[in-house]
């Protein structure tokens, strides 16, 4: 393989509207349709490599005309340099387009993917090569009680082991009343909770862990009770819980982990590569890993594209002990064919051999007319 053939002859991205079944809603609102945007690299070797944006505007207040904006910016400022040399290229990314997190992350992850197609070697194998199988959580997103037990019930009959609960936001009592209807339904699975910083304060974050031991629920992981720049308030929810605490909100880079971990907000990170870059998530690996804490899997309303390159992170890297890659689950009709497999809470990329093994249906459409 020369260097020429790695050198990015074209950038494309293009917007891609995904319906969900039923609203994505977290504390800070509700997503109804993936407003995601998919970016296309094409080698002068003639080899593709794909990613995707996904802008969750509840989440951090990126939106998908931000994103385009960045993607505009810079995608032709790729062309003429080497897909091997990705991780420079995600450093200045960054530095041109910092606040735009996922156009960054749609452009590493194509720039990725088309290297390691080049290679001939799978993404999961780029990484490291540590396993190909995860197992992942299902989420149950706010809403209504009756709407949580039906969910919850089909859940268990499909095998999960652990619910992940959108709370926060709401008042206590329907956080409880909602937790106690997945109890019933699902009493055999954890809990993992997720209040993306809705929860107010401490004491209510805590008031809330003891109501769902009082109802019975076997909570697993508290995610970002309080807001991502609240460590003092994590700390104490994370010092009095019986479970551990994951920061989300509070760590999209490596010095964020260490801010973290000196704080004693949380024993766990959660990294997204929505929130990061490829390589910034790798750094944040690193560093939650040298500072002793424990490492969870996540995306924002991802299909499976980007969830494929998570997998294939998490899986080649290793050592994460929280997965919570579900969102394709949630889309009508994603626009995707994706080779990693998904059988319930299993997903396996072993059948992955180049790259992330997932295309666009158009890109696909395209090349075949
Ligand atoms: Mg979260």
């Amino acid at each position: 393989m020369t260097t020429h053939a790695t050198r990015v002859a074209s950038v494309r991205s293009w917007p891609v509207d995904i319906a969900l079944r039923e609203p994505f809603g977290i504390s800070g609102g509700a997503l109804s349709v993936a407003r995601n945007l998919l970016v296309e690299v094409v080698l002068a070797s003639g080899t593709s490599g794909y990613g995707e944006a996904a802008p969750f505007p509840a989440f951090n207040g990126e939106t998908r005309e931000q994103t385009e904006a960045a993607l505009a910016a810079v995608a032709g400022t790729l062309v003429g340099r080497s897909a091997s040399d990705w991780r420079e290229l995600a450093v200045e990314l960054d530095a041109s387009v910092h606040a735009a997190a996922s156009a960054r992350a749609a452009l590493e992850m194509a720039l990725v993917d088309a290297l390691a197609r080049e290679r001939g070697v799978s993404l999961a194998a780029l990484f490291g090569g540590a396993g190909t199988e995860l197992v992942t959580d299902i989420t149950i997103t706010t809403g209504t009680a009756a709407a949580a037990r039906e969910a919850a019930g089909r859940i268990a009959r499909e095998g999960y082991a652990t619910i992940k609960l959108k709370v926060g936001g709401a008042p206590l009592g329907d956080d409880v009343g909602r937790v106690r209807a997945v109890v019933e339904a699902a009493p055999g699975c954890g809990l993992l909770l997720d209040a993306n910083g809705g929860m107010g304060t401490a004491d209510a974050a805590l008031t809330l862990l003891a109501e769902i031991e009082r109802v019975g629920g076997r909570v697993v992981l508290f995610e970002q009770p309080l807001g991502g720049d609240d460590l003092a308030g994590m700390a104490v929810v994370a010092s009095r819980a019986r479970c551990p605490v994951a920061a989300d909100e509070s760590v999209a880079s490596a010095d964020d982990v260490a801010r973290v971990a000196a704080a004693r907000a949380a024993s766990v990170v959660n990294v997204k590569l929505m929130k990061s870059g490829v390589a910034g998530a790798l750094d944040i690996v690193a560093a939650t890993r040298a500072h002793g804490l424990g490492l969870m899997i996540g995306g924002m309303v991802e299909s499976s594209l980007a969830m494929s390159v998570s997998a294939c992170l998490a899986a080649g890297v290793g050592g994460f002990s929280f997965v919570d890659l579900d969102t394709p689950l949630w889309m009508v009709d994603e626009p995707i064919v994706s080779t990693m497999a998904r059988v319930g809470p299993r997903l396996s990329v072993a059948s992955v051999t180049a790259g992330h093994g997932a295309r666009p249906r158009s890109a696909v459409t395209d090349r075949s007319a």
